[in-house]
């Protein structure tokens, strides 16, 4: 494939799955594969977070607080996620807009707490079947993207990382084709130039939804692709790596 212009990011995002003998065949694997060029990043459960060596791995946690500290019973802070080597953390995932009940408000305000405290966000957007079927993918996502940009700053949106997720091809199987990811990537890119036109050229933006192996290097190759987010195949050691390989 030819070099990308951005440096190609592969995130595992290991949802409420894995364990402490996952952690060391992940970690094991990973730290041989020479995969220099690229970031490749692990999102495991909170509590598997201090299982990873950050001298060979860079950590994401799947969500932060908005409160730096006190008297909130089973949150998470961002201080709390530096402590233990993180350095990027997913927000805004569809699964927690769903069953959490984010809204595109409280999304925006952790993004800007995660970038305050120095972690890079990894924000998922995508919409449901009933929106991509009446043809209103741009405005969706554009509305997801916008509750972020109004509350950071132009310097800070070039730190963000965005996943394009439709929430139809999550864990079903249905990946979206090579062309509907490449058209809403370069929506995504052109939308954030009109907020911040050096973001525009250095955001990366990466896609999720039912990657695997075999299909990963197709998505990759598309030019405003700068890699993926990884549910179901980031559980798999080889899988995981060929597709860390196809970016
Ligand atoms: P999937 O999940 O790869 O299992 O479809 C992607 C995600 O939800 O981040």
């Amino acid at each position: 494939m030819a070099a990308k212009i951005r440096r190609p990011i592969v995130a595992g995002n290991w949802k409420m799955n894995g364990n402490l003998s996952l952690v060391k065949t992940m970690q094991d694997a990973l730290a041989q594969s020479q995969l220099d060029n690229m970031d490749t990043v692990v999102c495991p459960p909170f509590t598997l977070l201090s299982g990873f060596d950050t001298q060979q791995i860079k950590l994401g946690a799947q969500n932060l607080s908005v409160y730096p500290n006190g008297a909130h019973t089973g949150e998470i802070s961002a201080a709390m996620l530096q402590d233990v080597g993180c350095q990027y953390v997913i927000l805004g995932h569809s699964e927690r807009r769903a069953e959490q009940f984010e809204s595109n408000e409280l999304v925006a305000d952790k993004v800007k707490v995660a970038l305050t405290a120095g972690l890079q966000p990894i924000v998922c957007v995508g919409e449901p079947l009933e929106v991509r079927q009446s043809g209103k993918v741009f405005d969706y996502v554009a509305a997801q993207l916008d509750a972020v940009t109004q509350v950071i700053s132009q310097q800070d949106l070039l730190e963000v990382v965005v996943a394009y997720e439709p929430i139809w091809a999550i864990g079903t199987g249905n990946t979206a084709t090579p062309e509907q990811v490449q058209e809403v990537h370069a929506f995504i890119r052109n939308h954030l130039g009109k907020s911040c036109q050096e973001a525009a050229a250095k955001i990366r933006i990466l896609y999720g939804g039912s990657v695997n192996a075999a299909n990963a290097a197709q998505i990759f190759a598309q030019p405003d692709v700068d890699g993926g987010l990884i549910g179901g195949a980031s559980l798999k050691v080889e899988d995981f790596l060929a597709i860390c390989q196809a970016a």
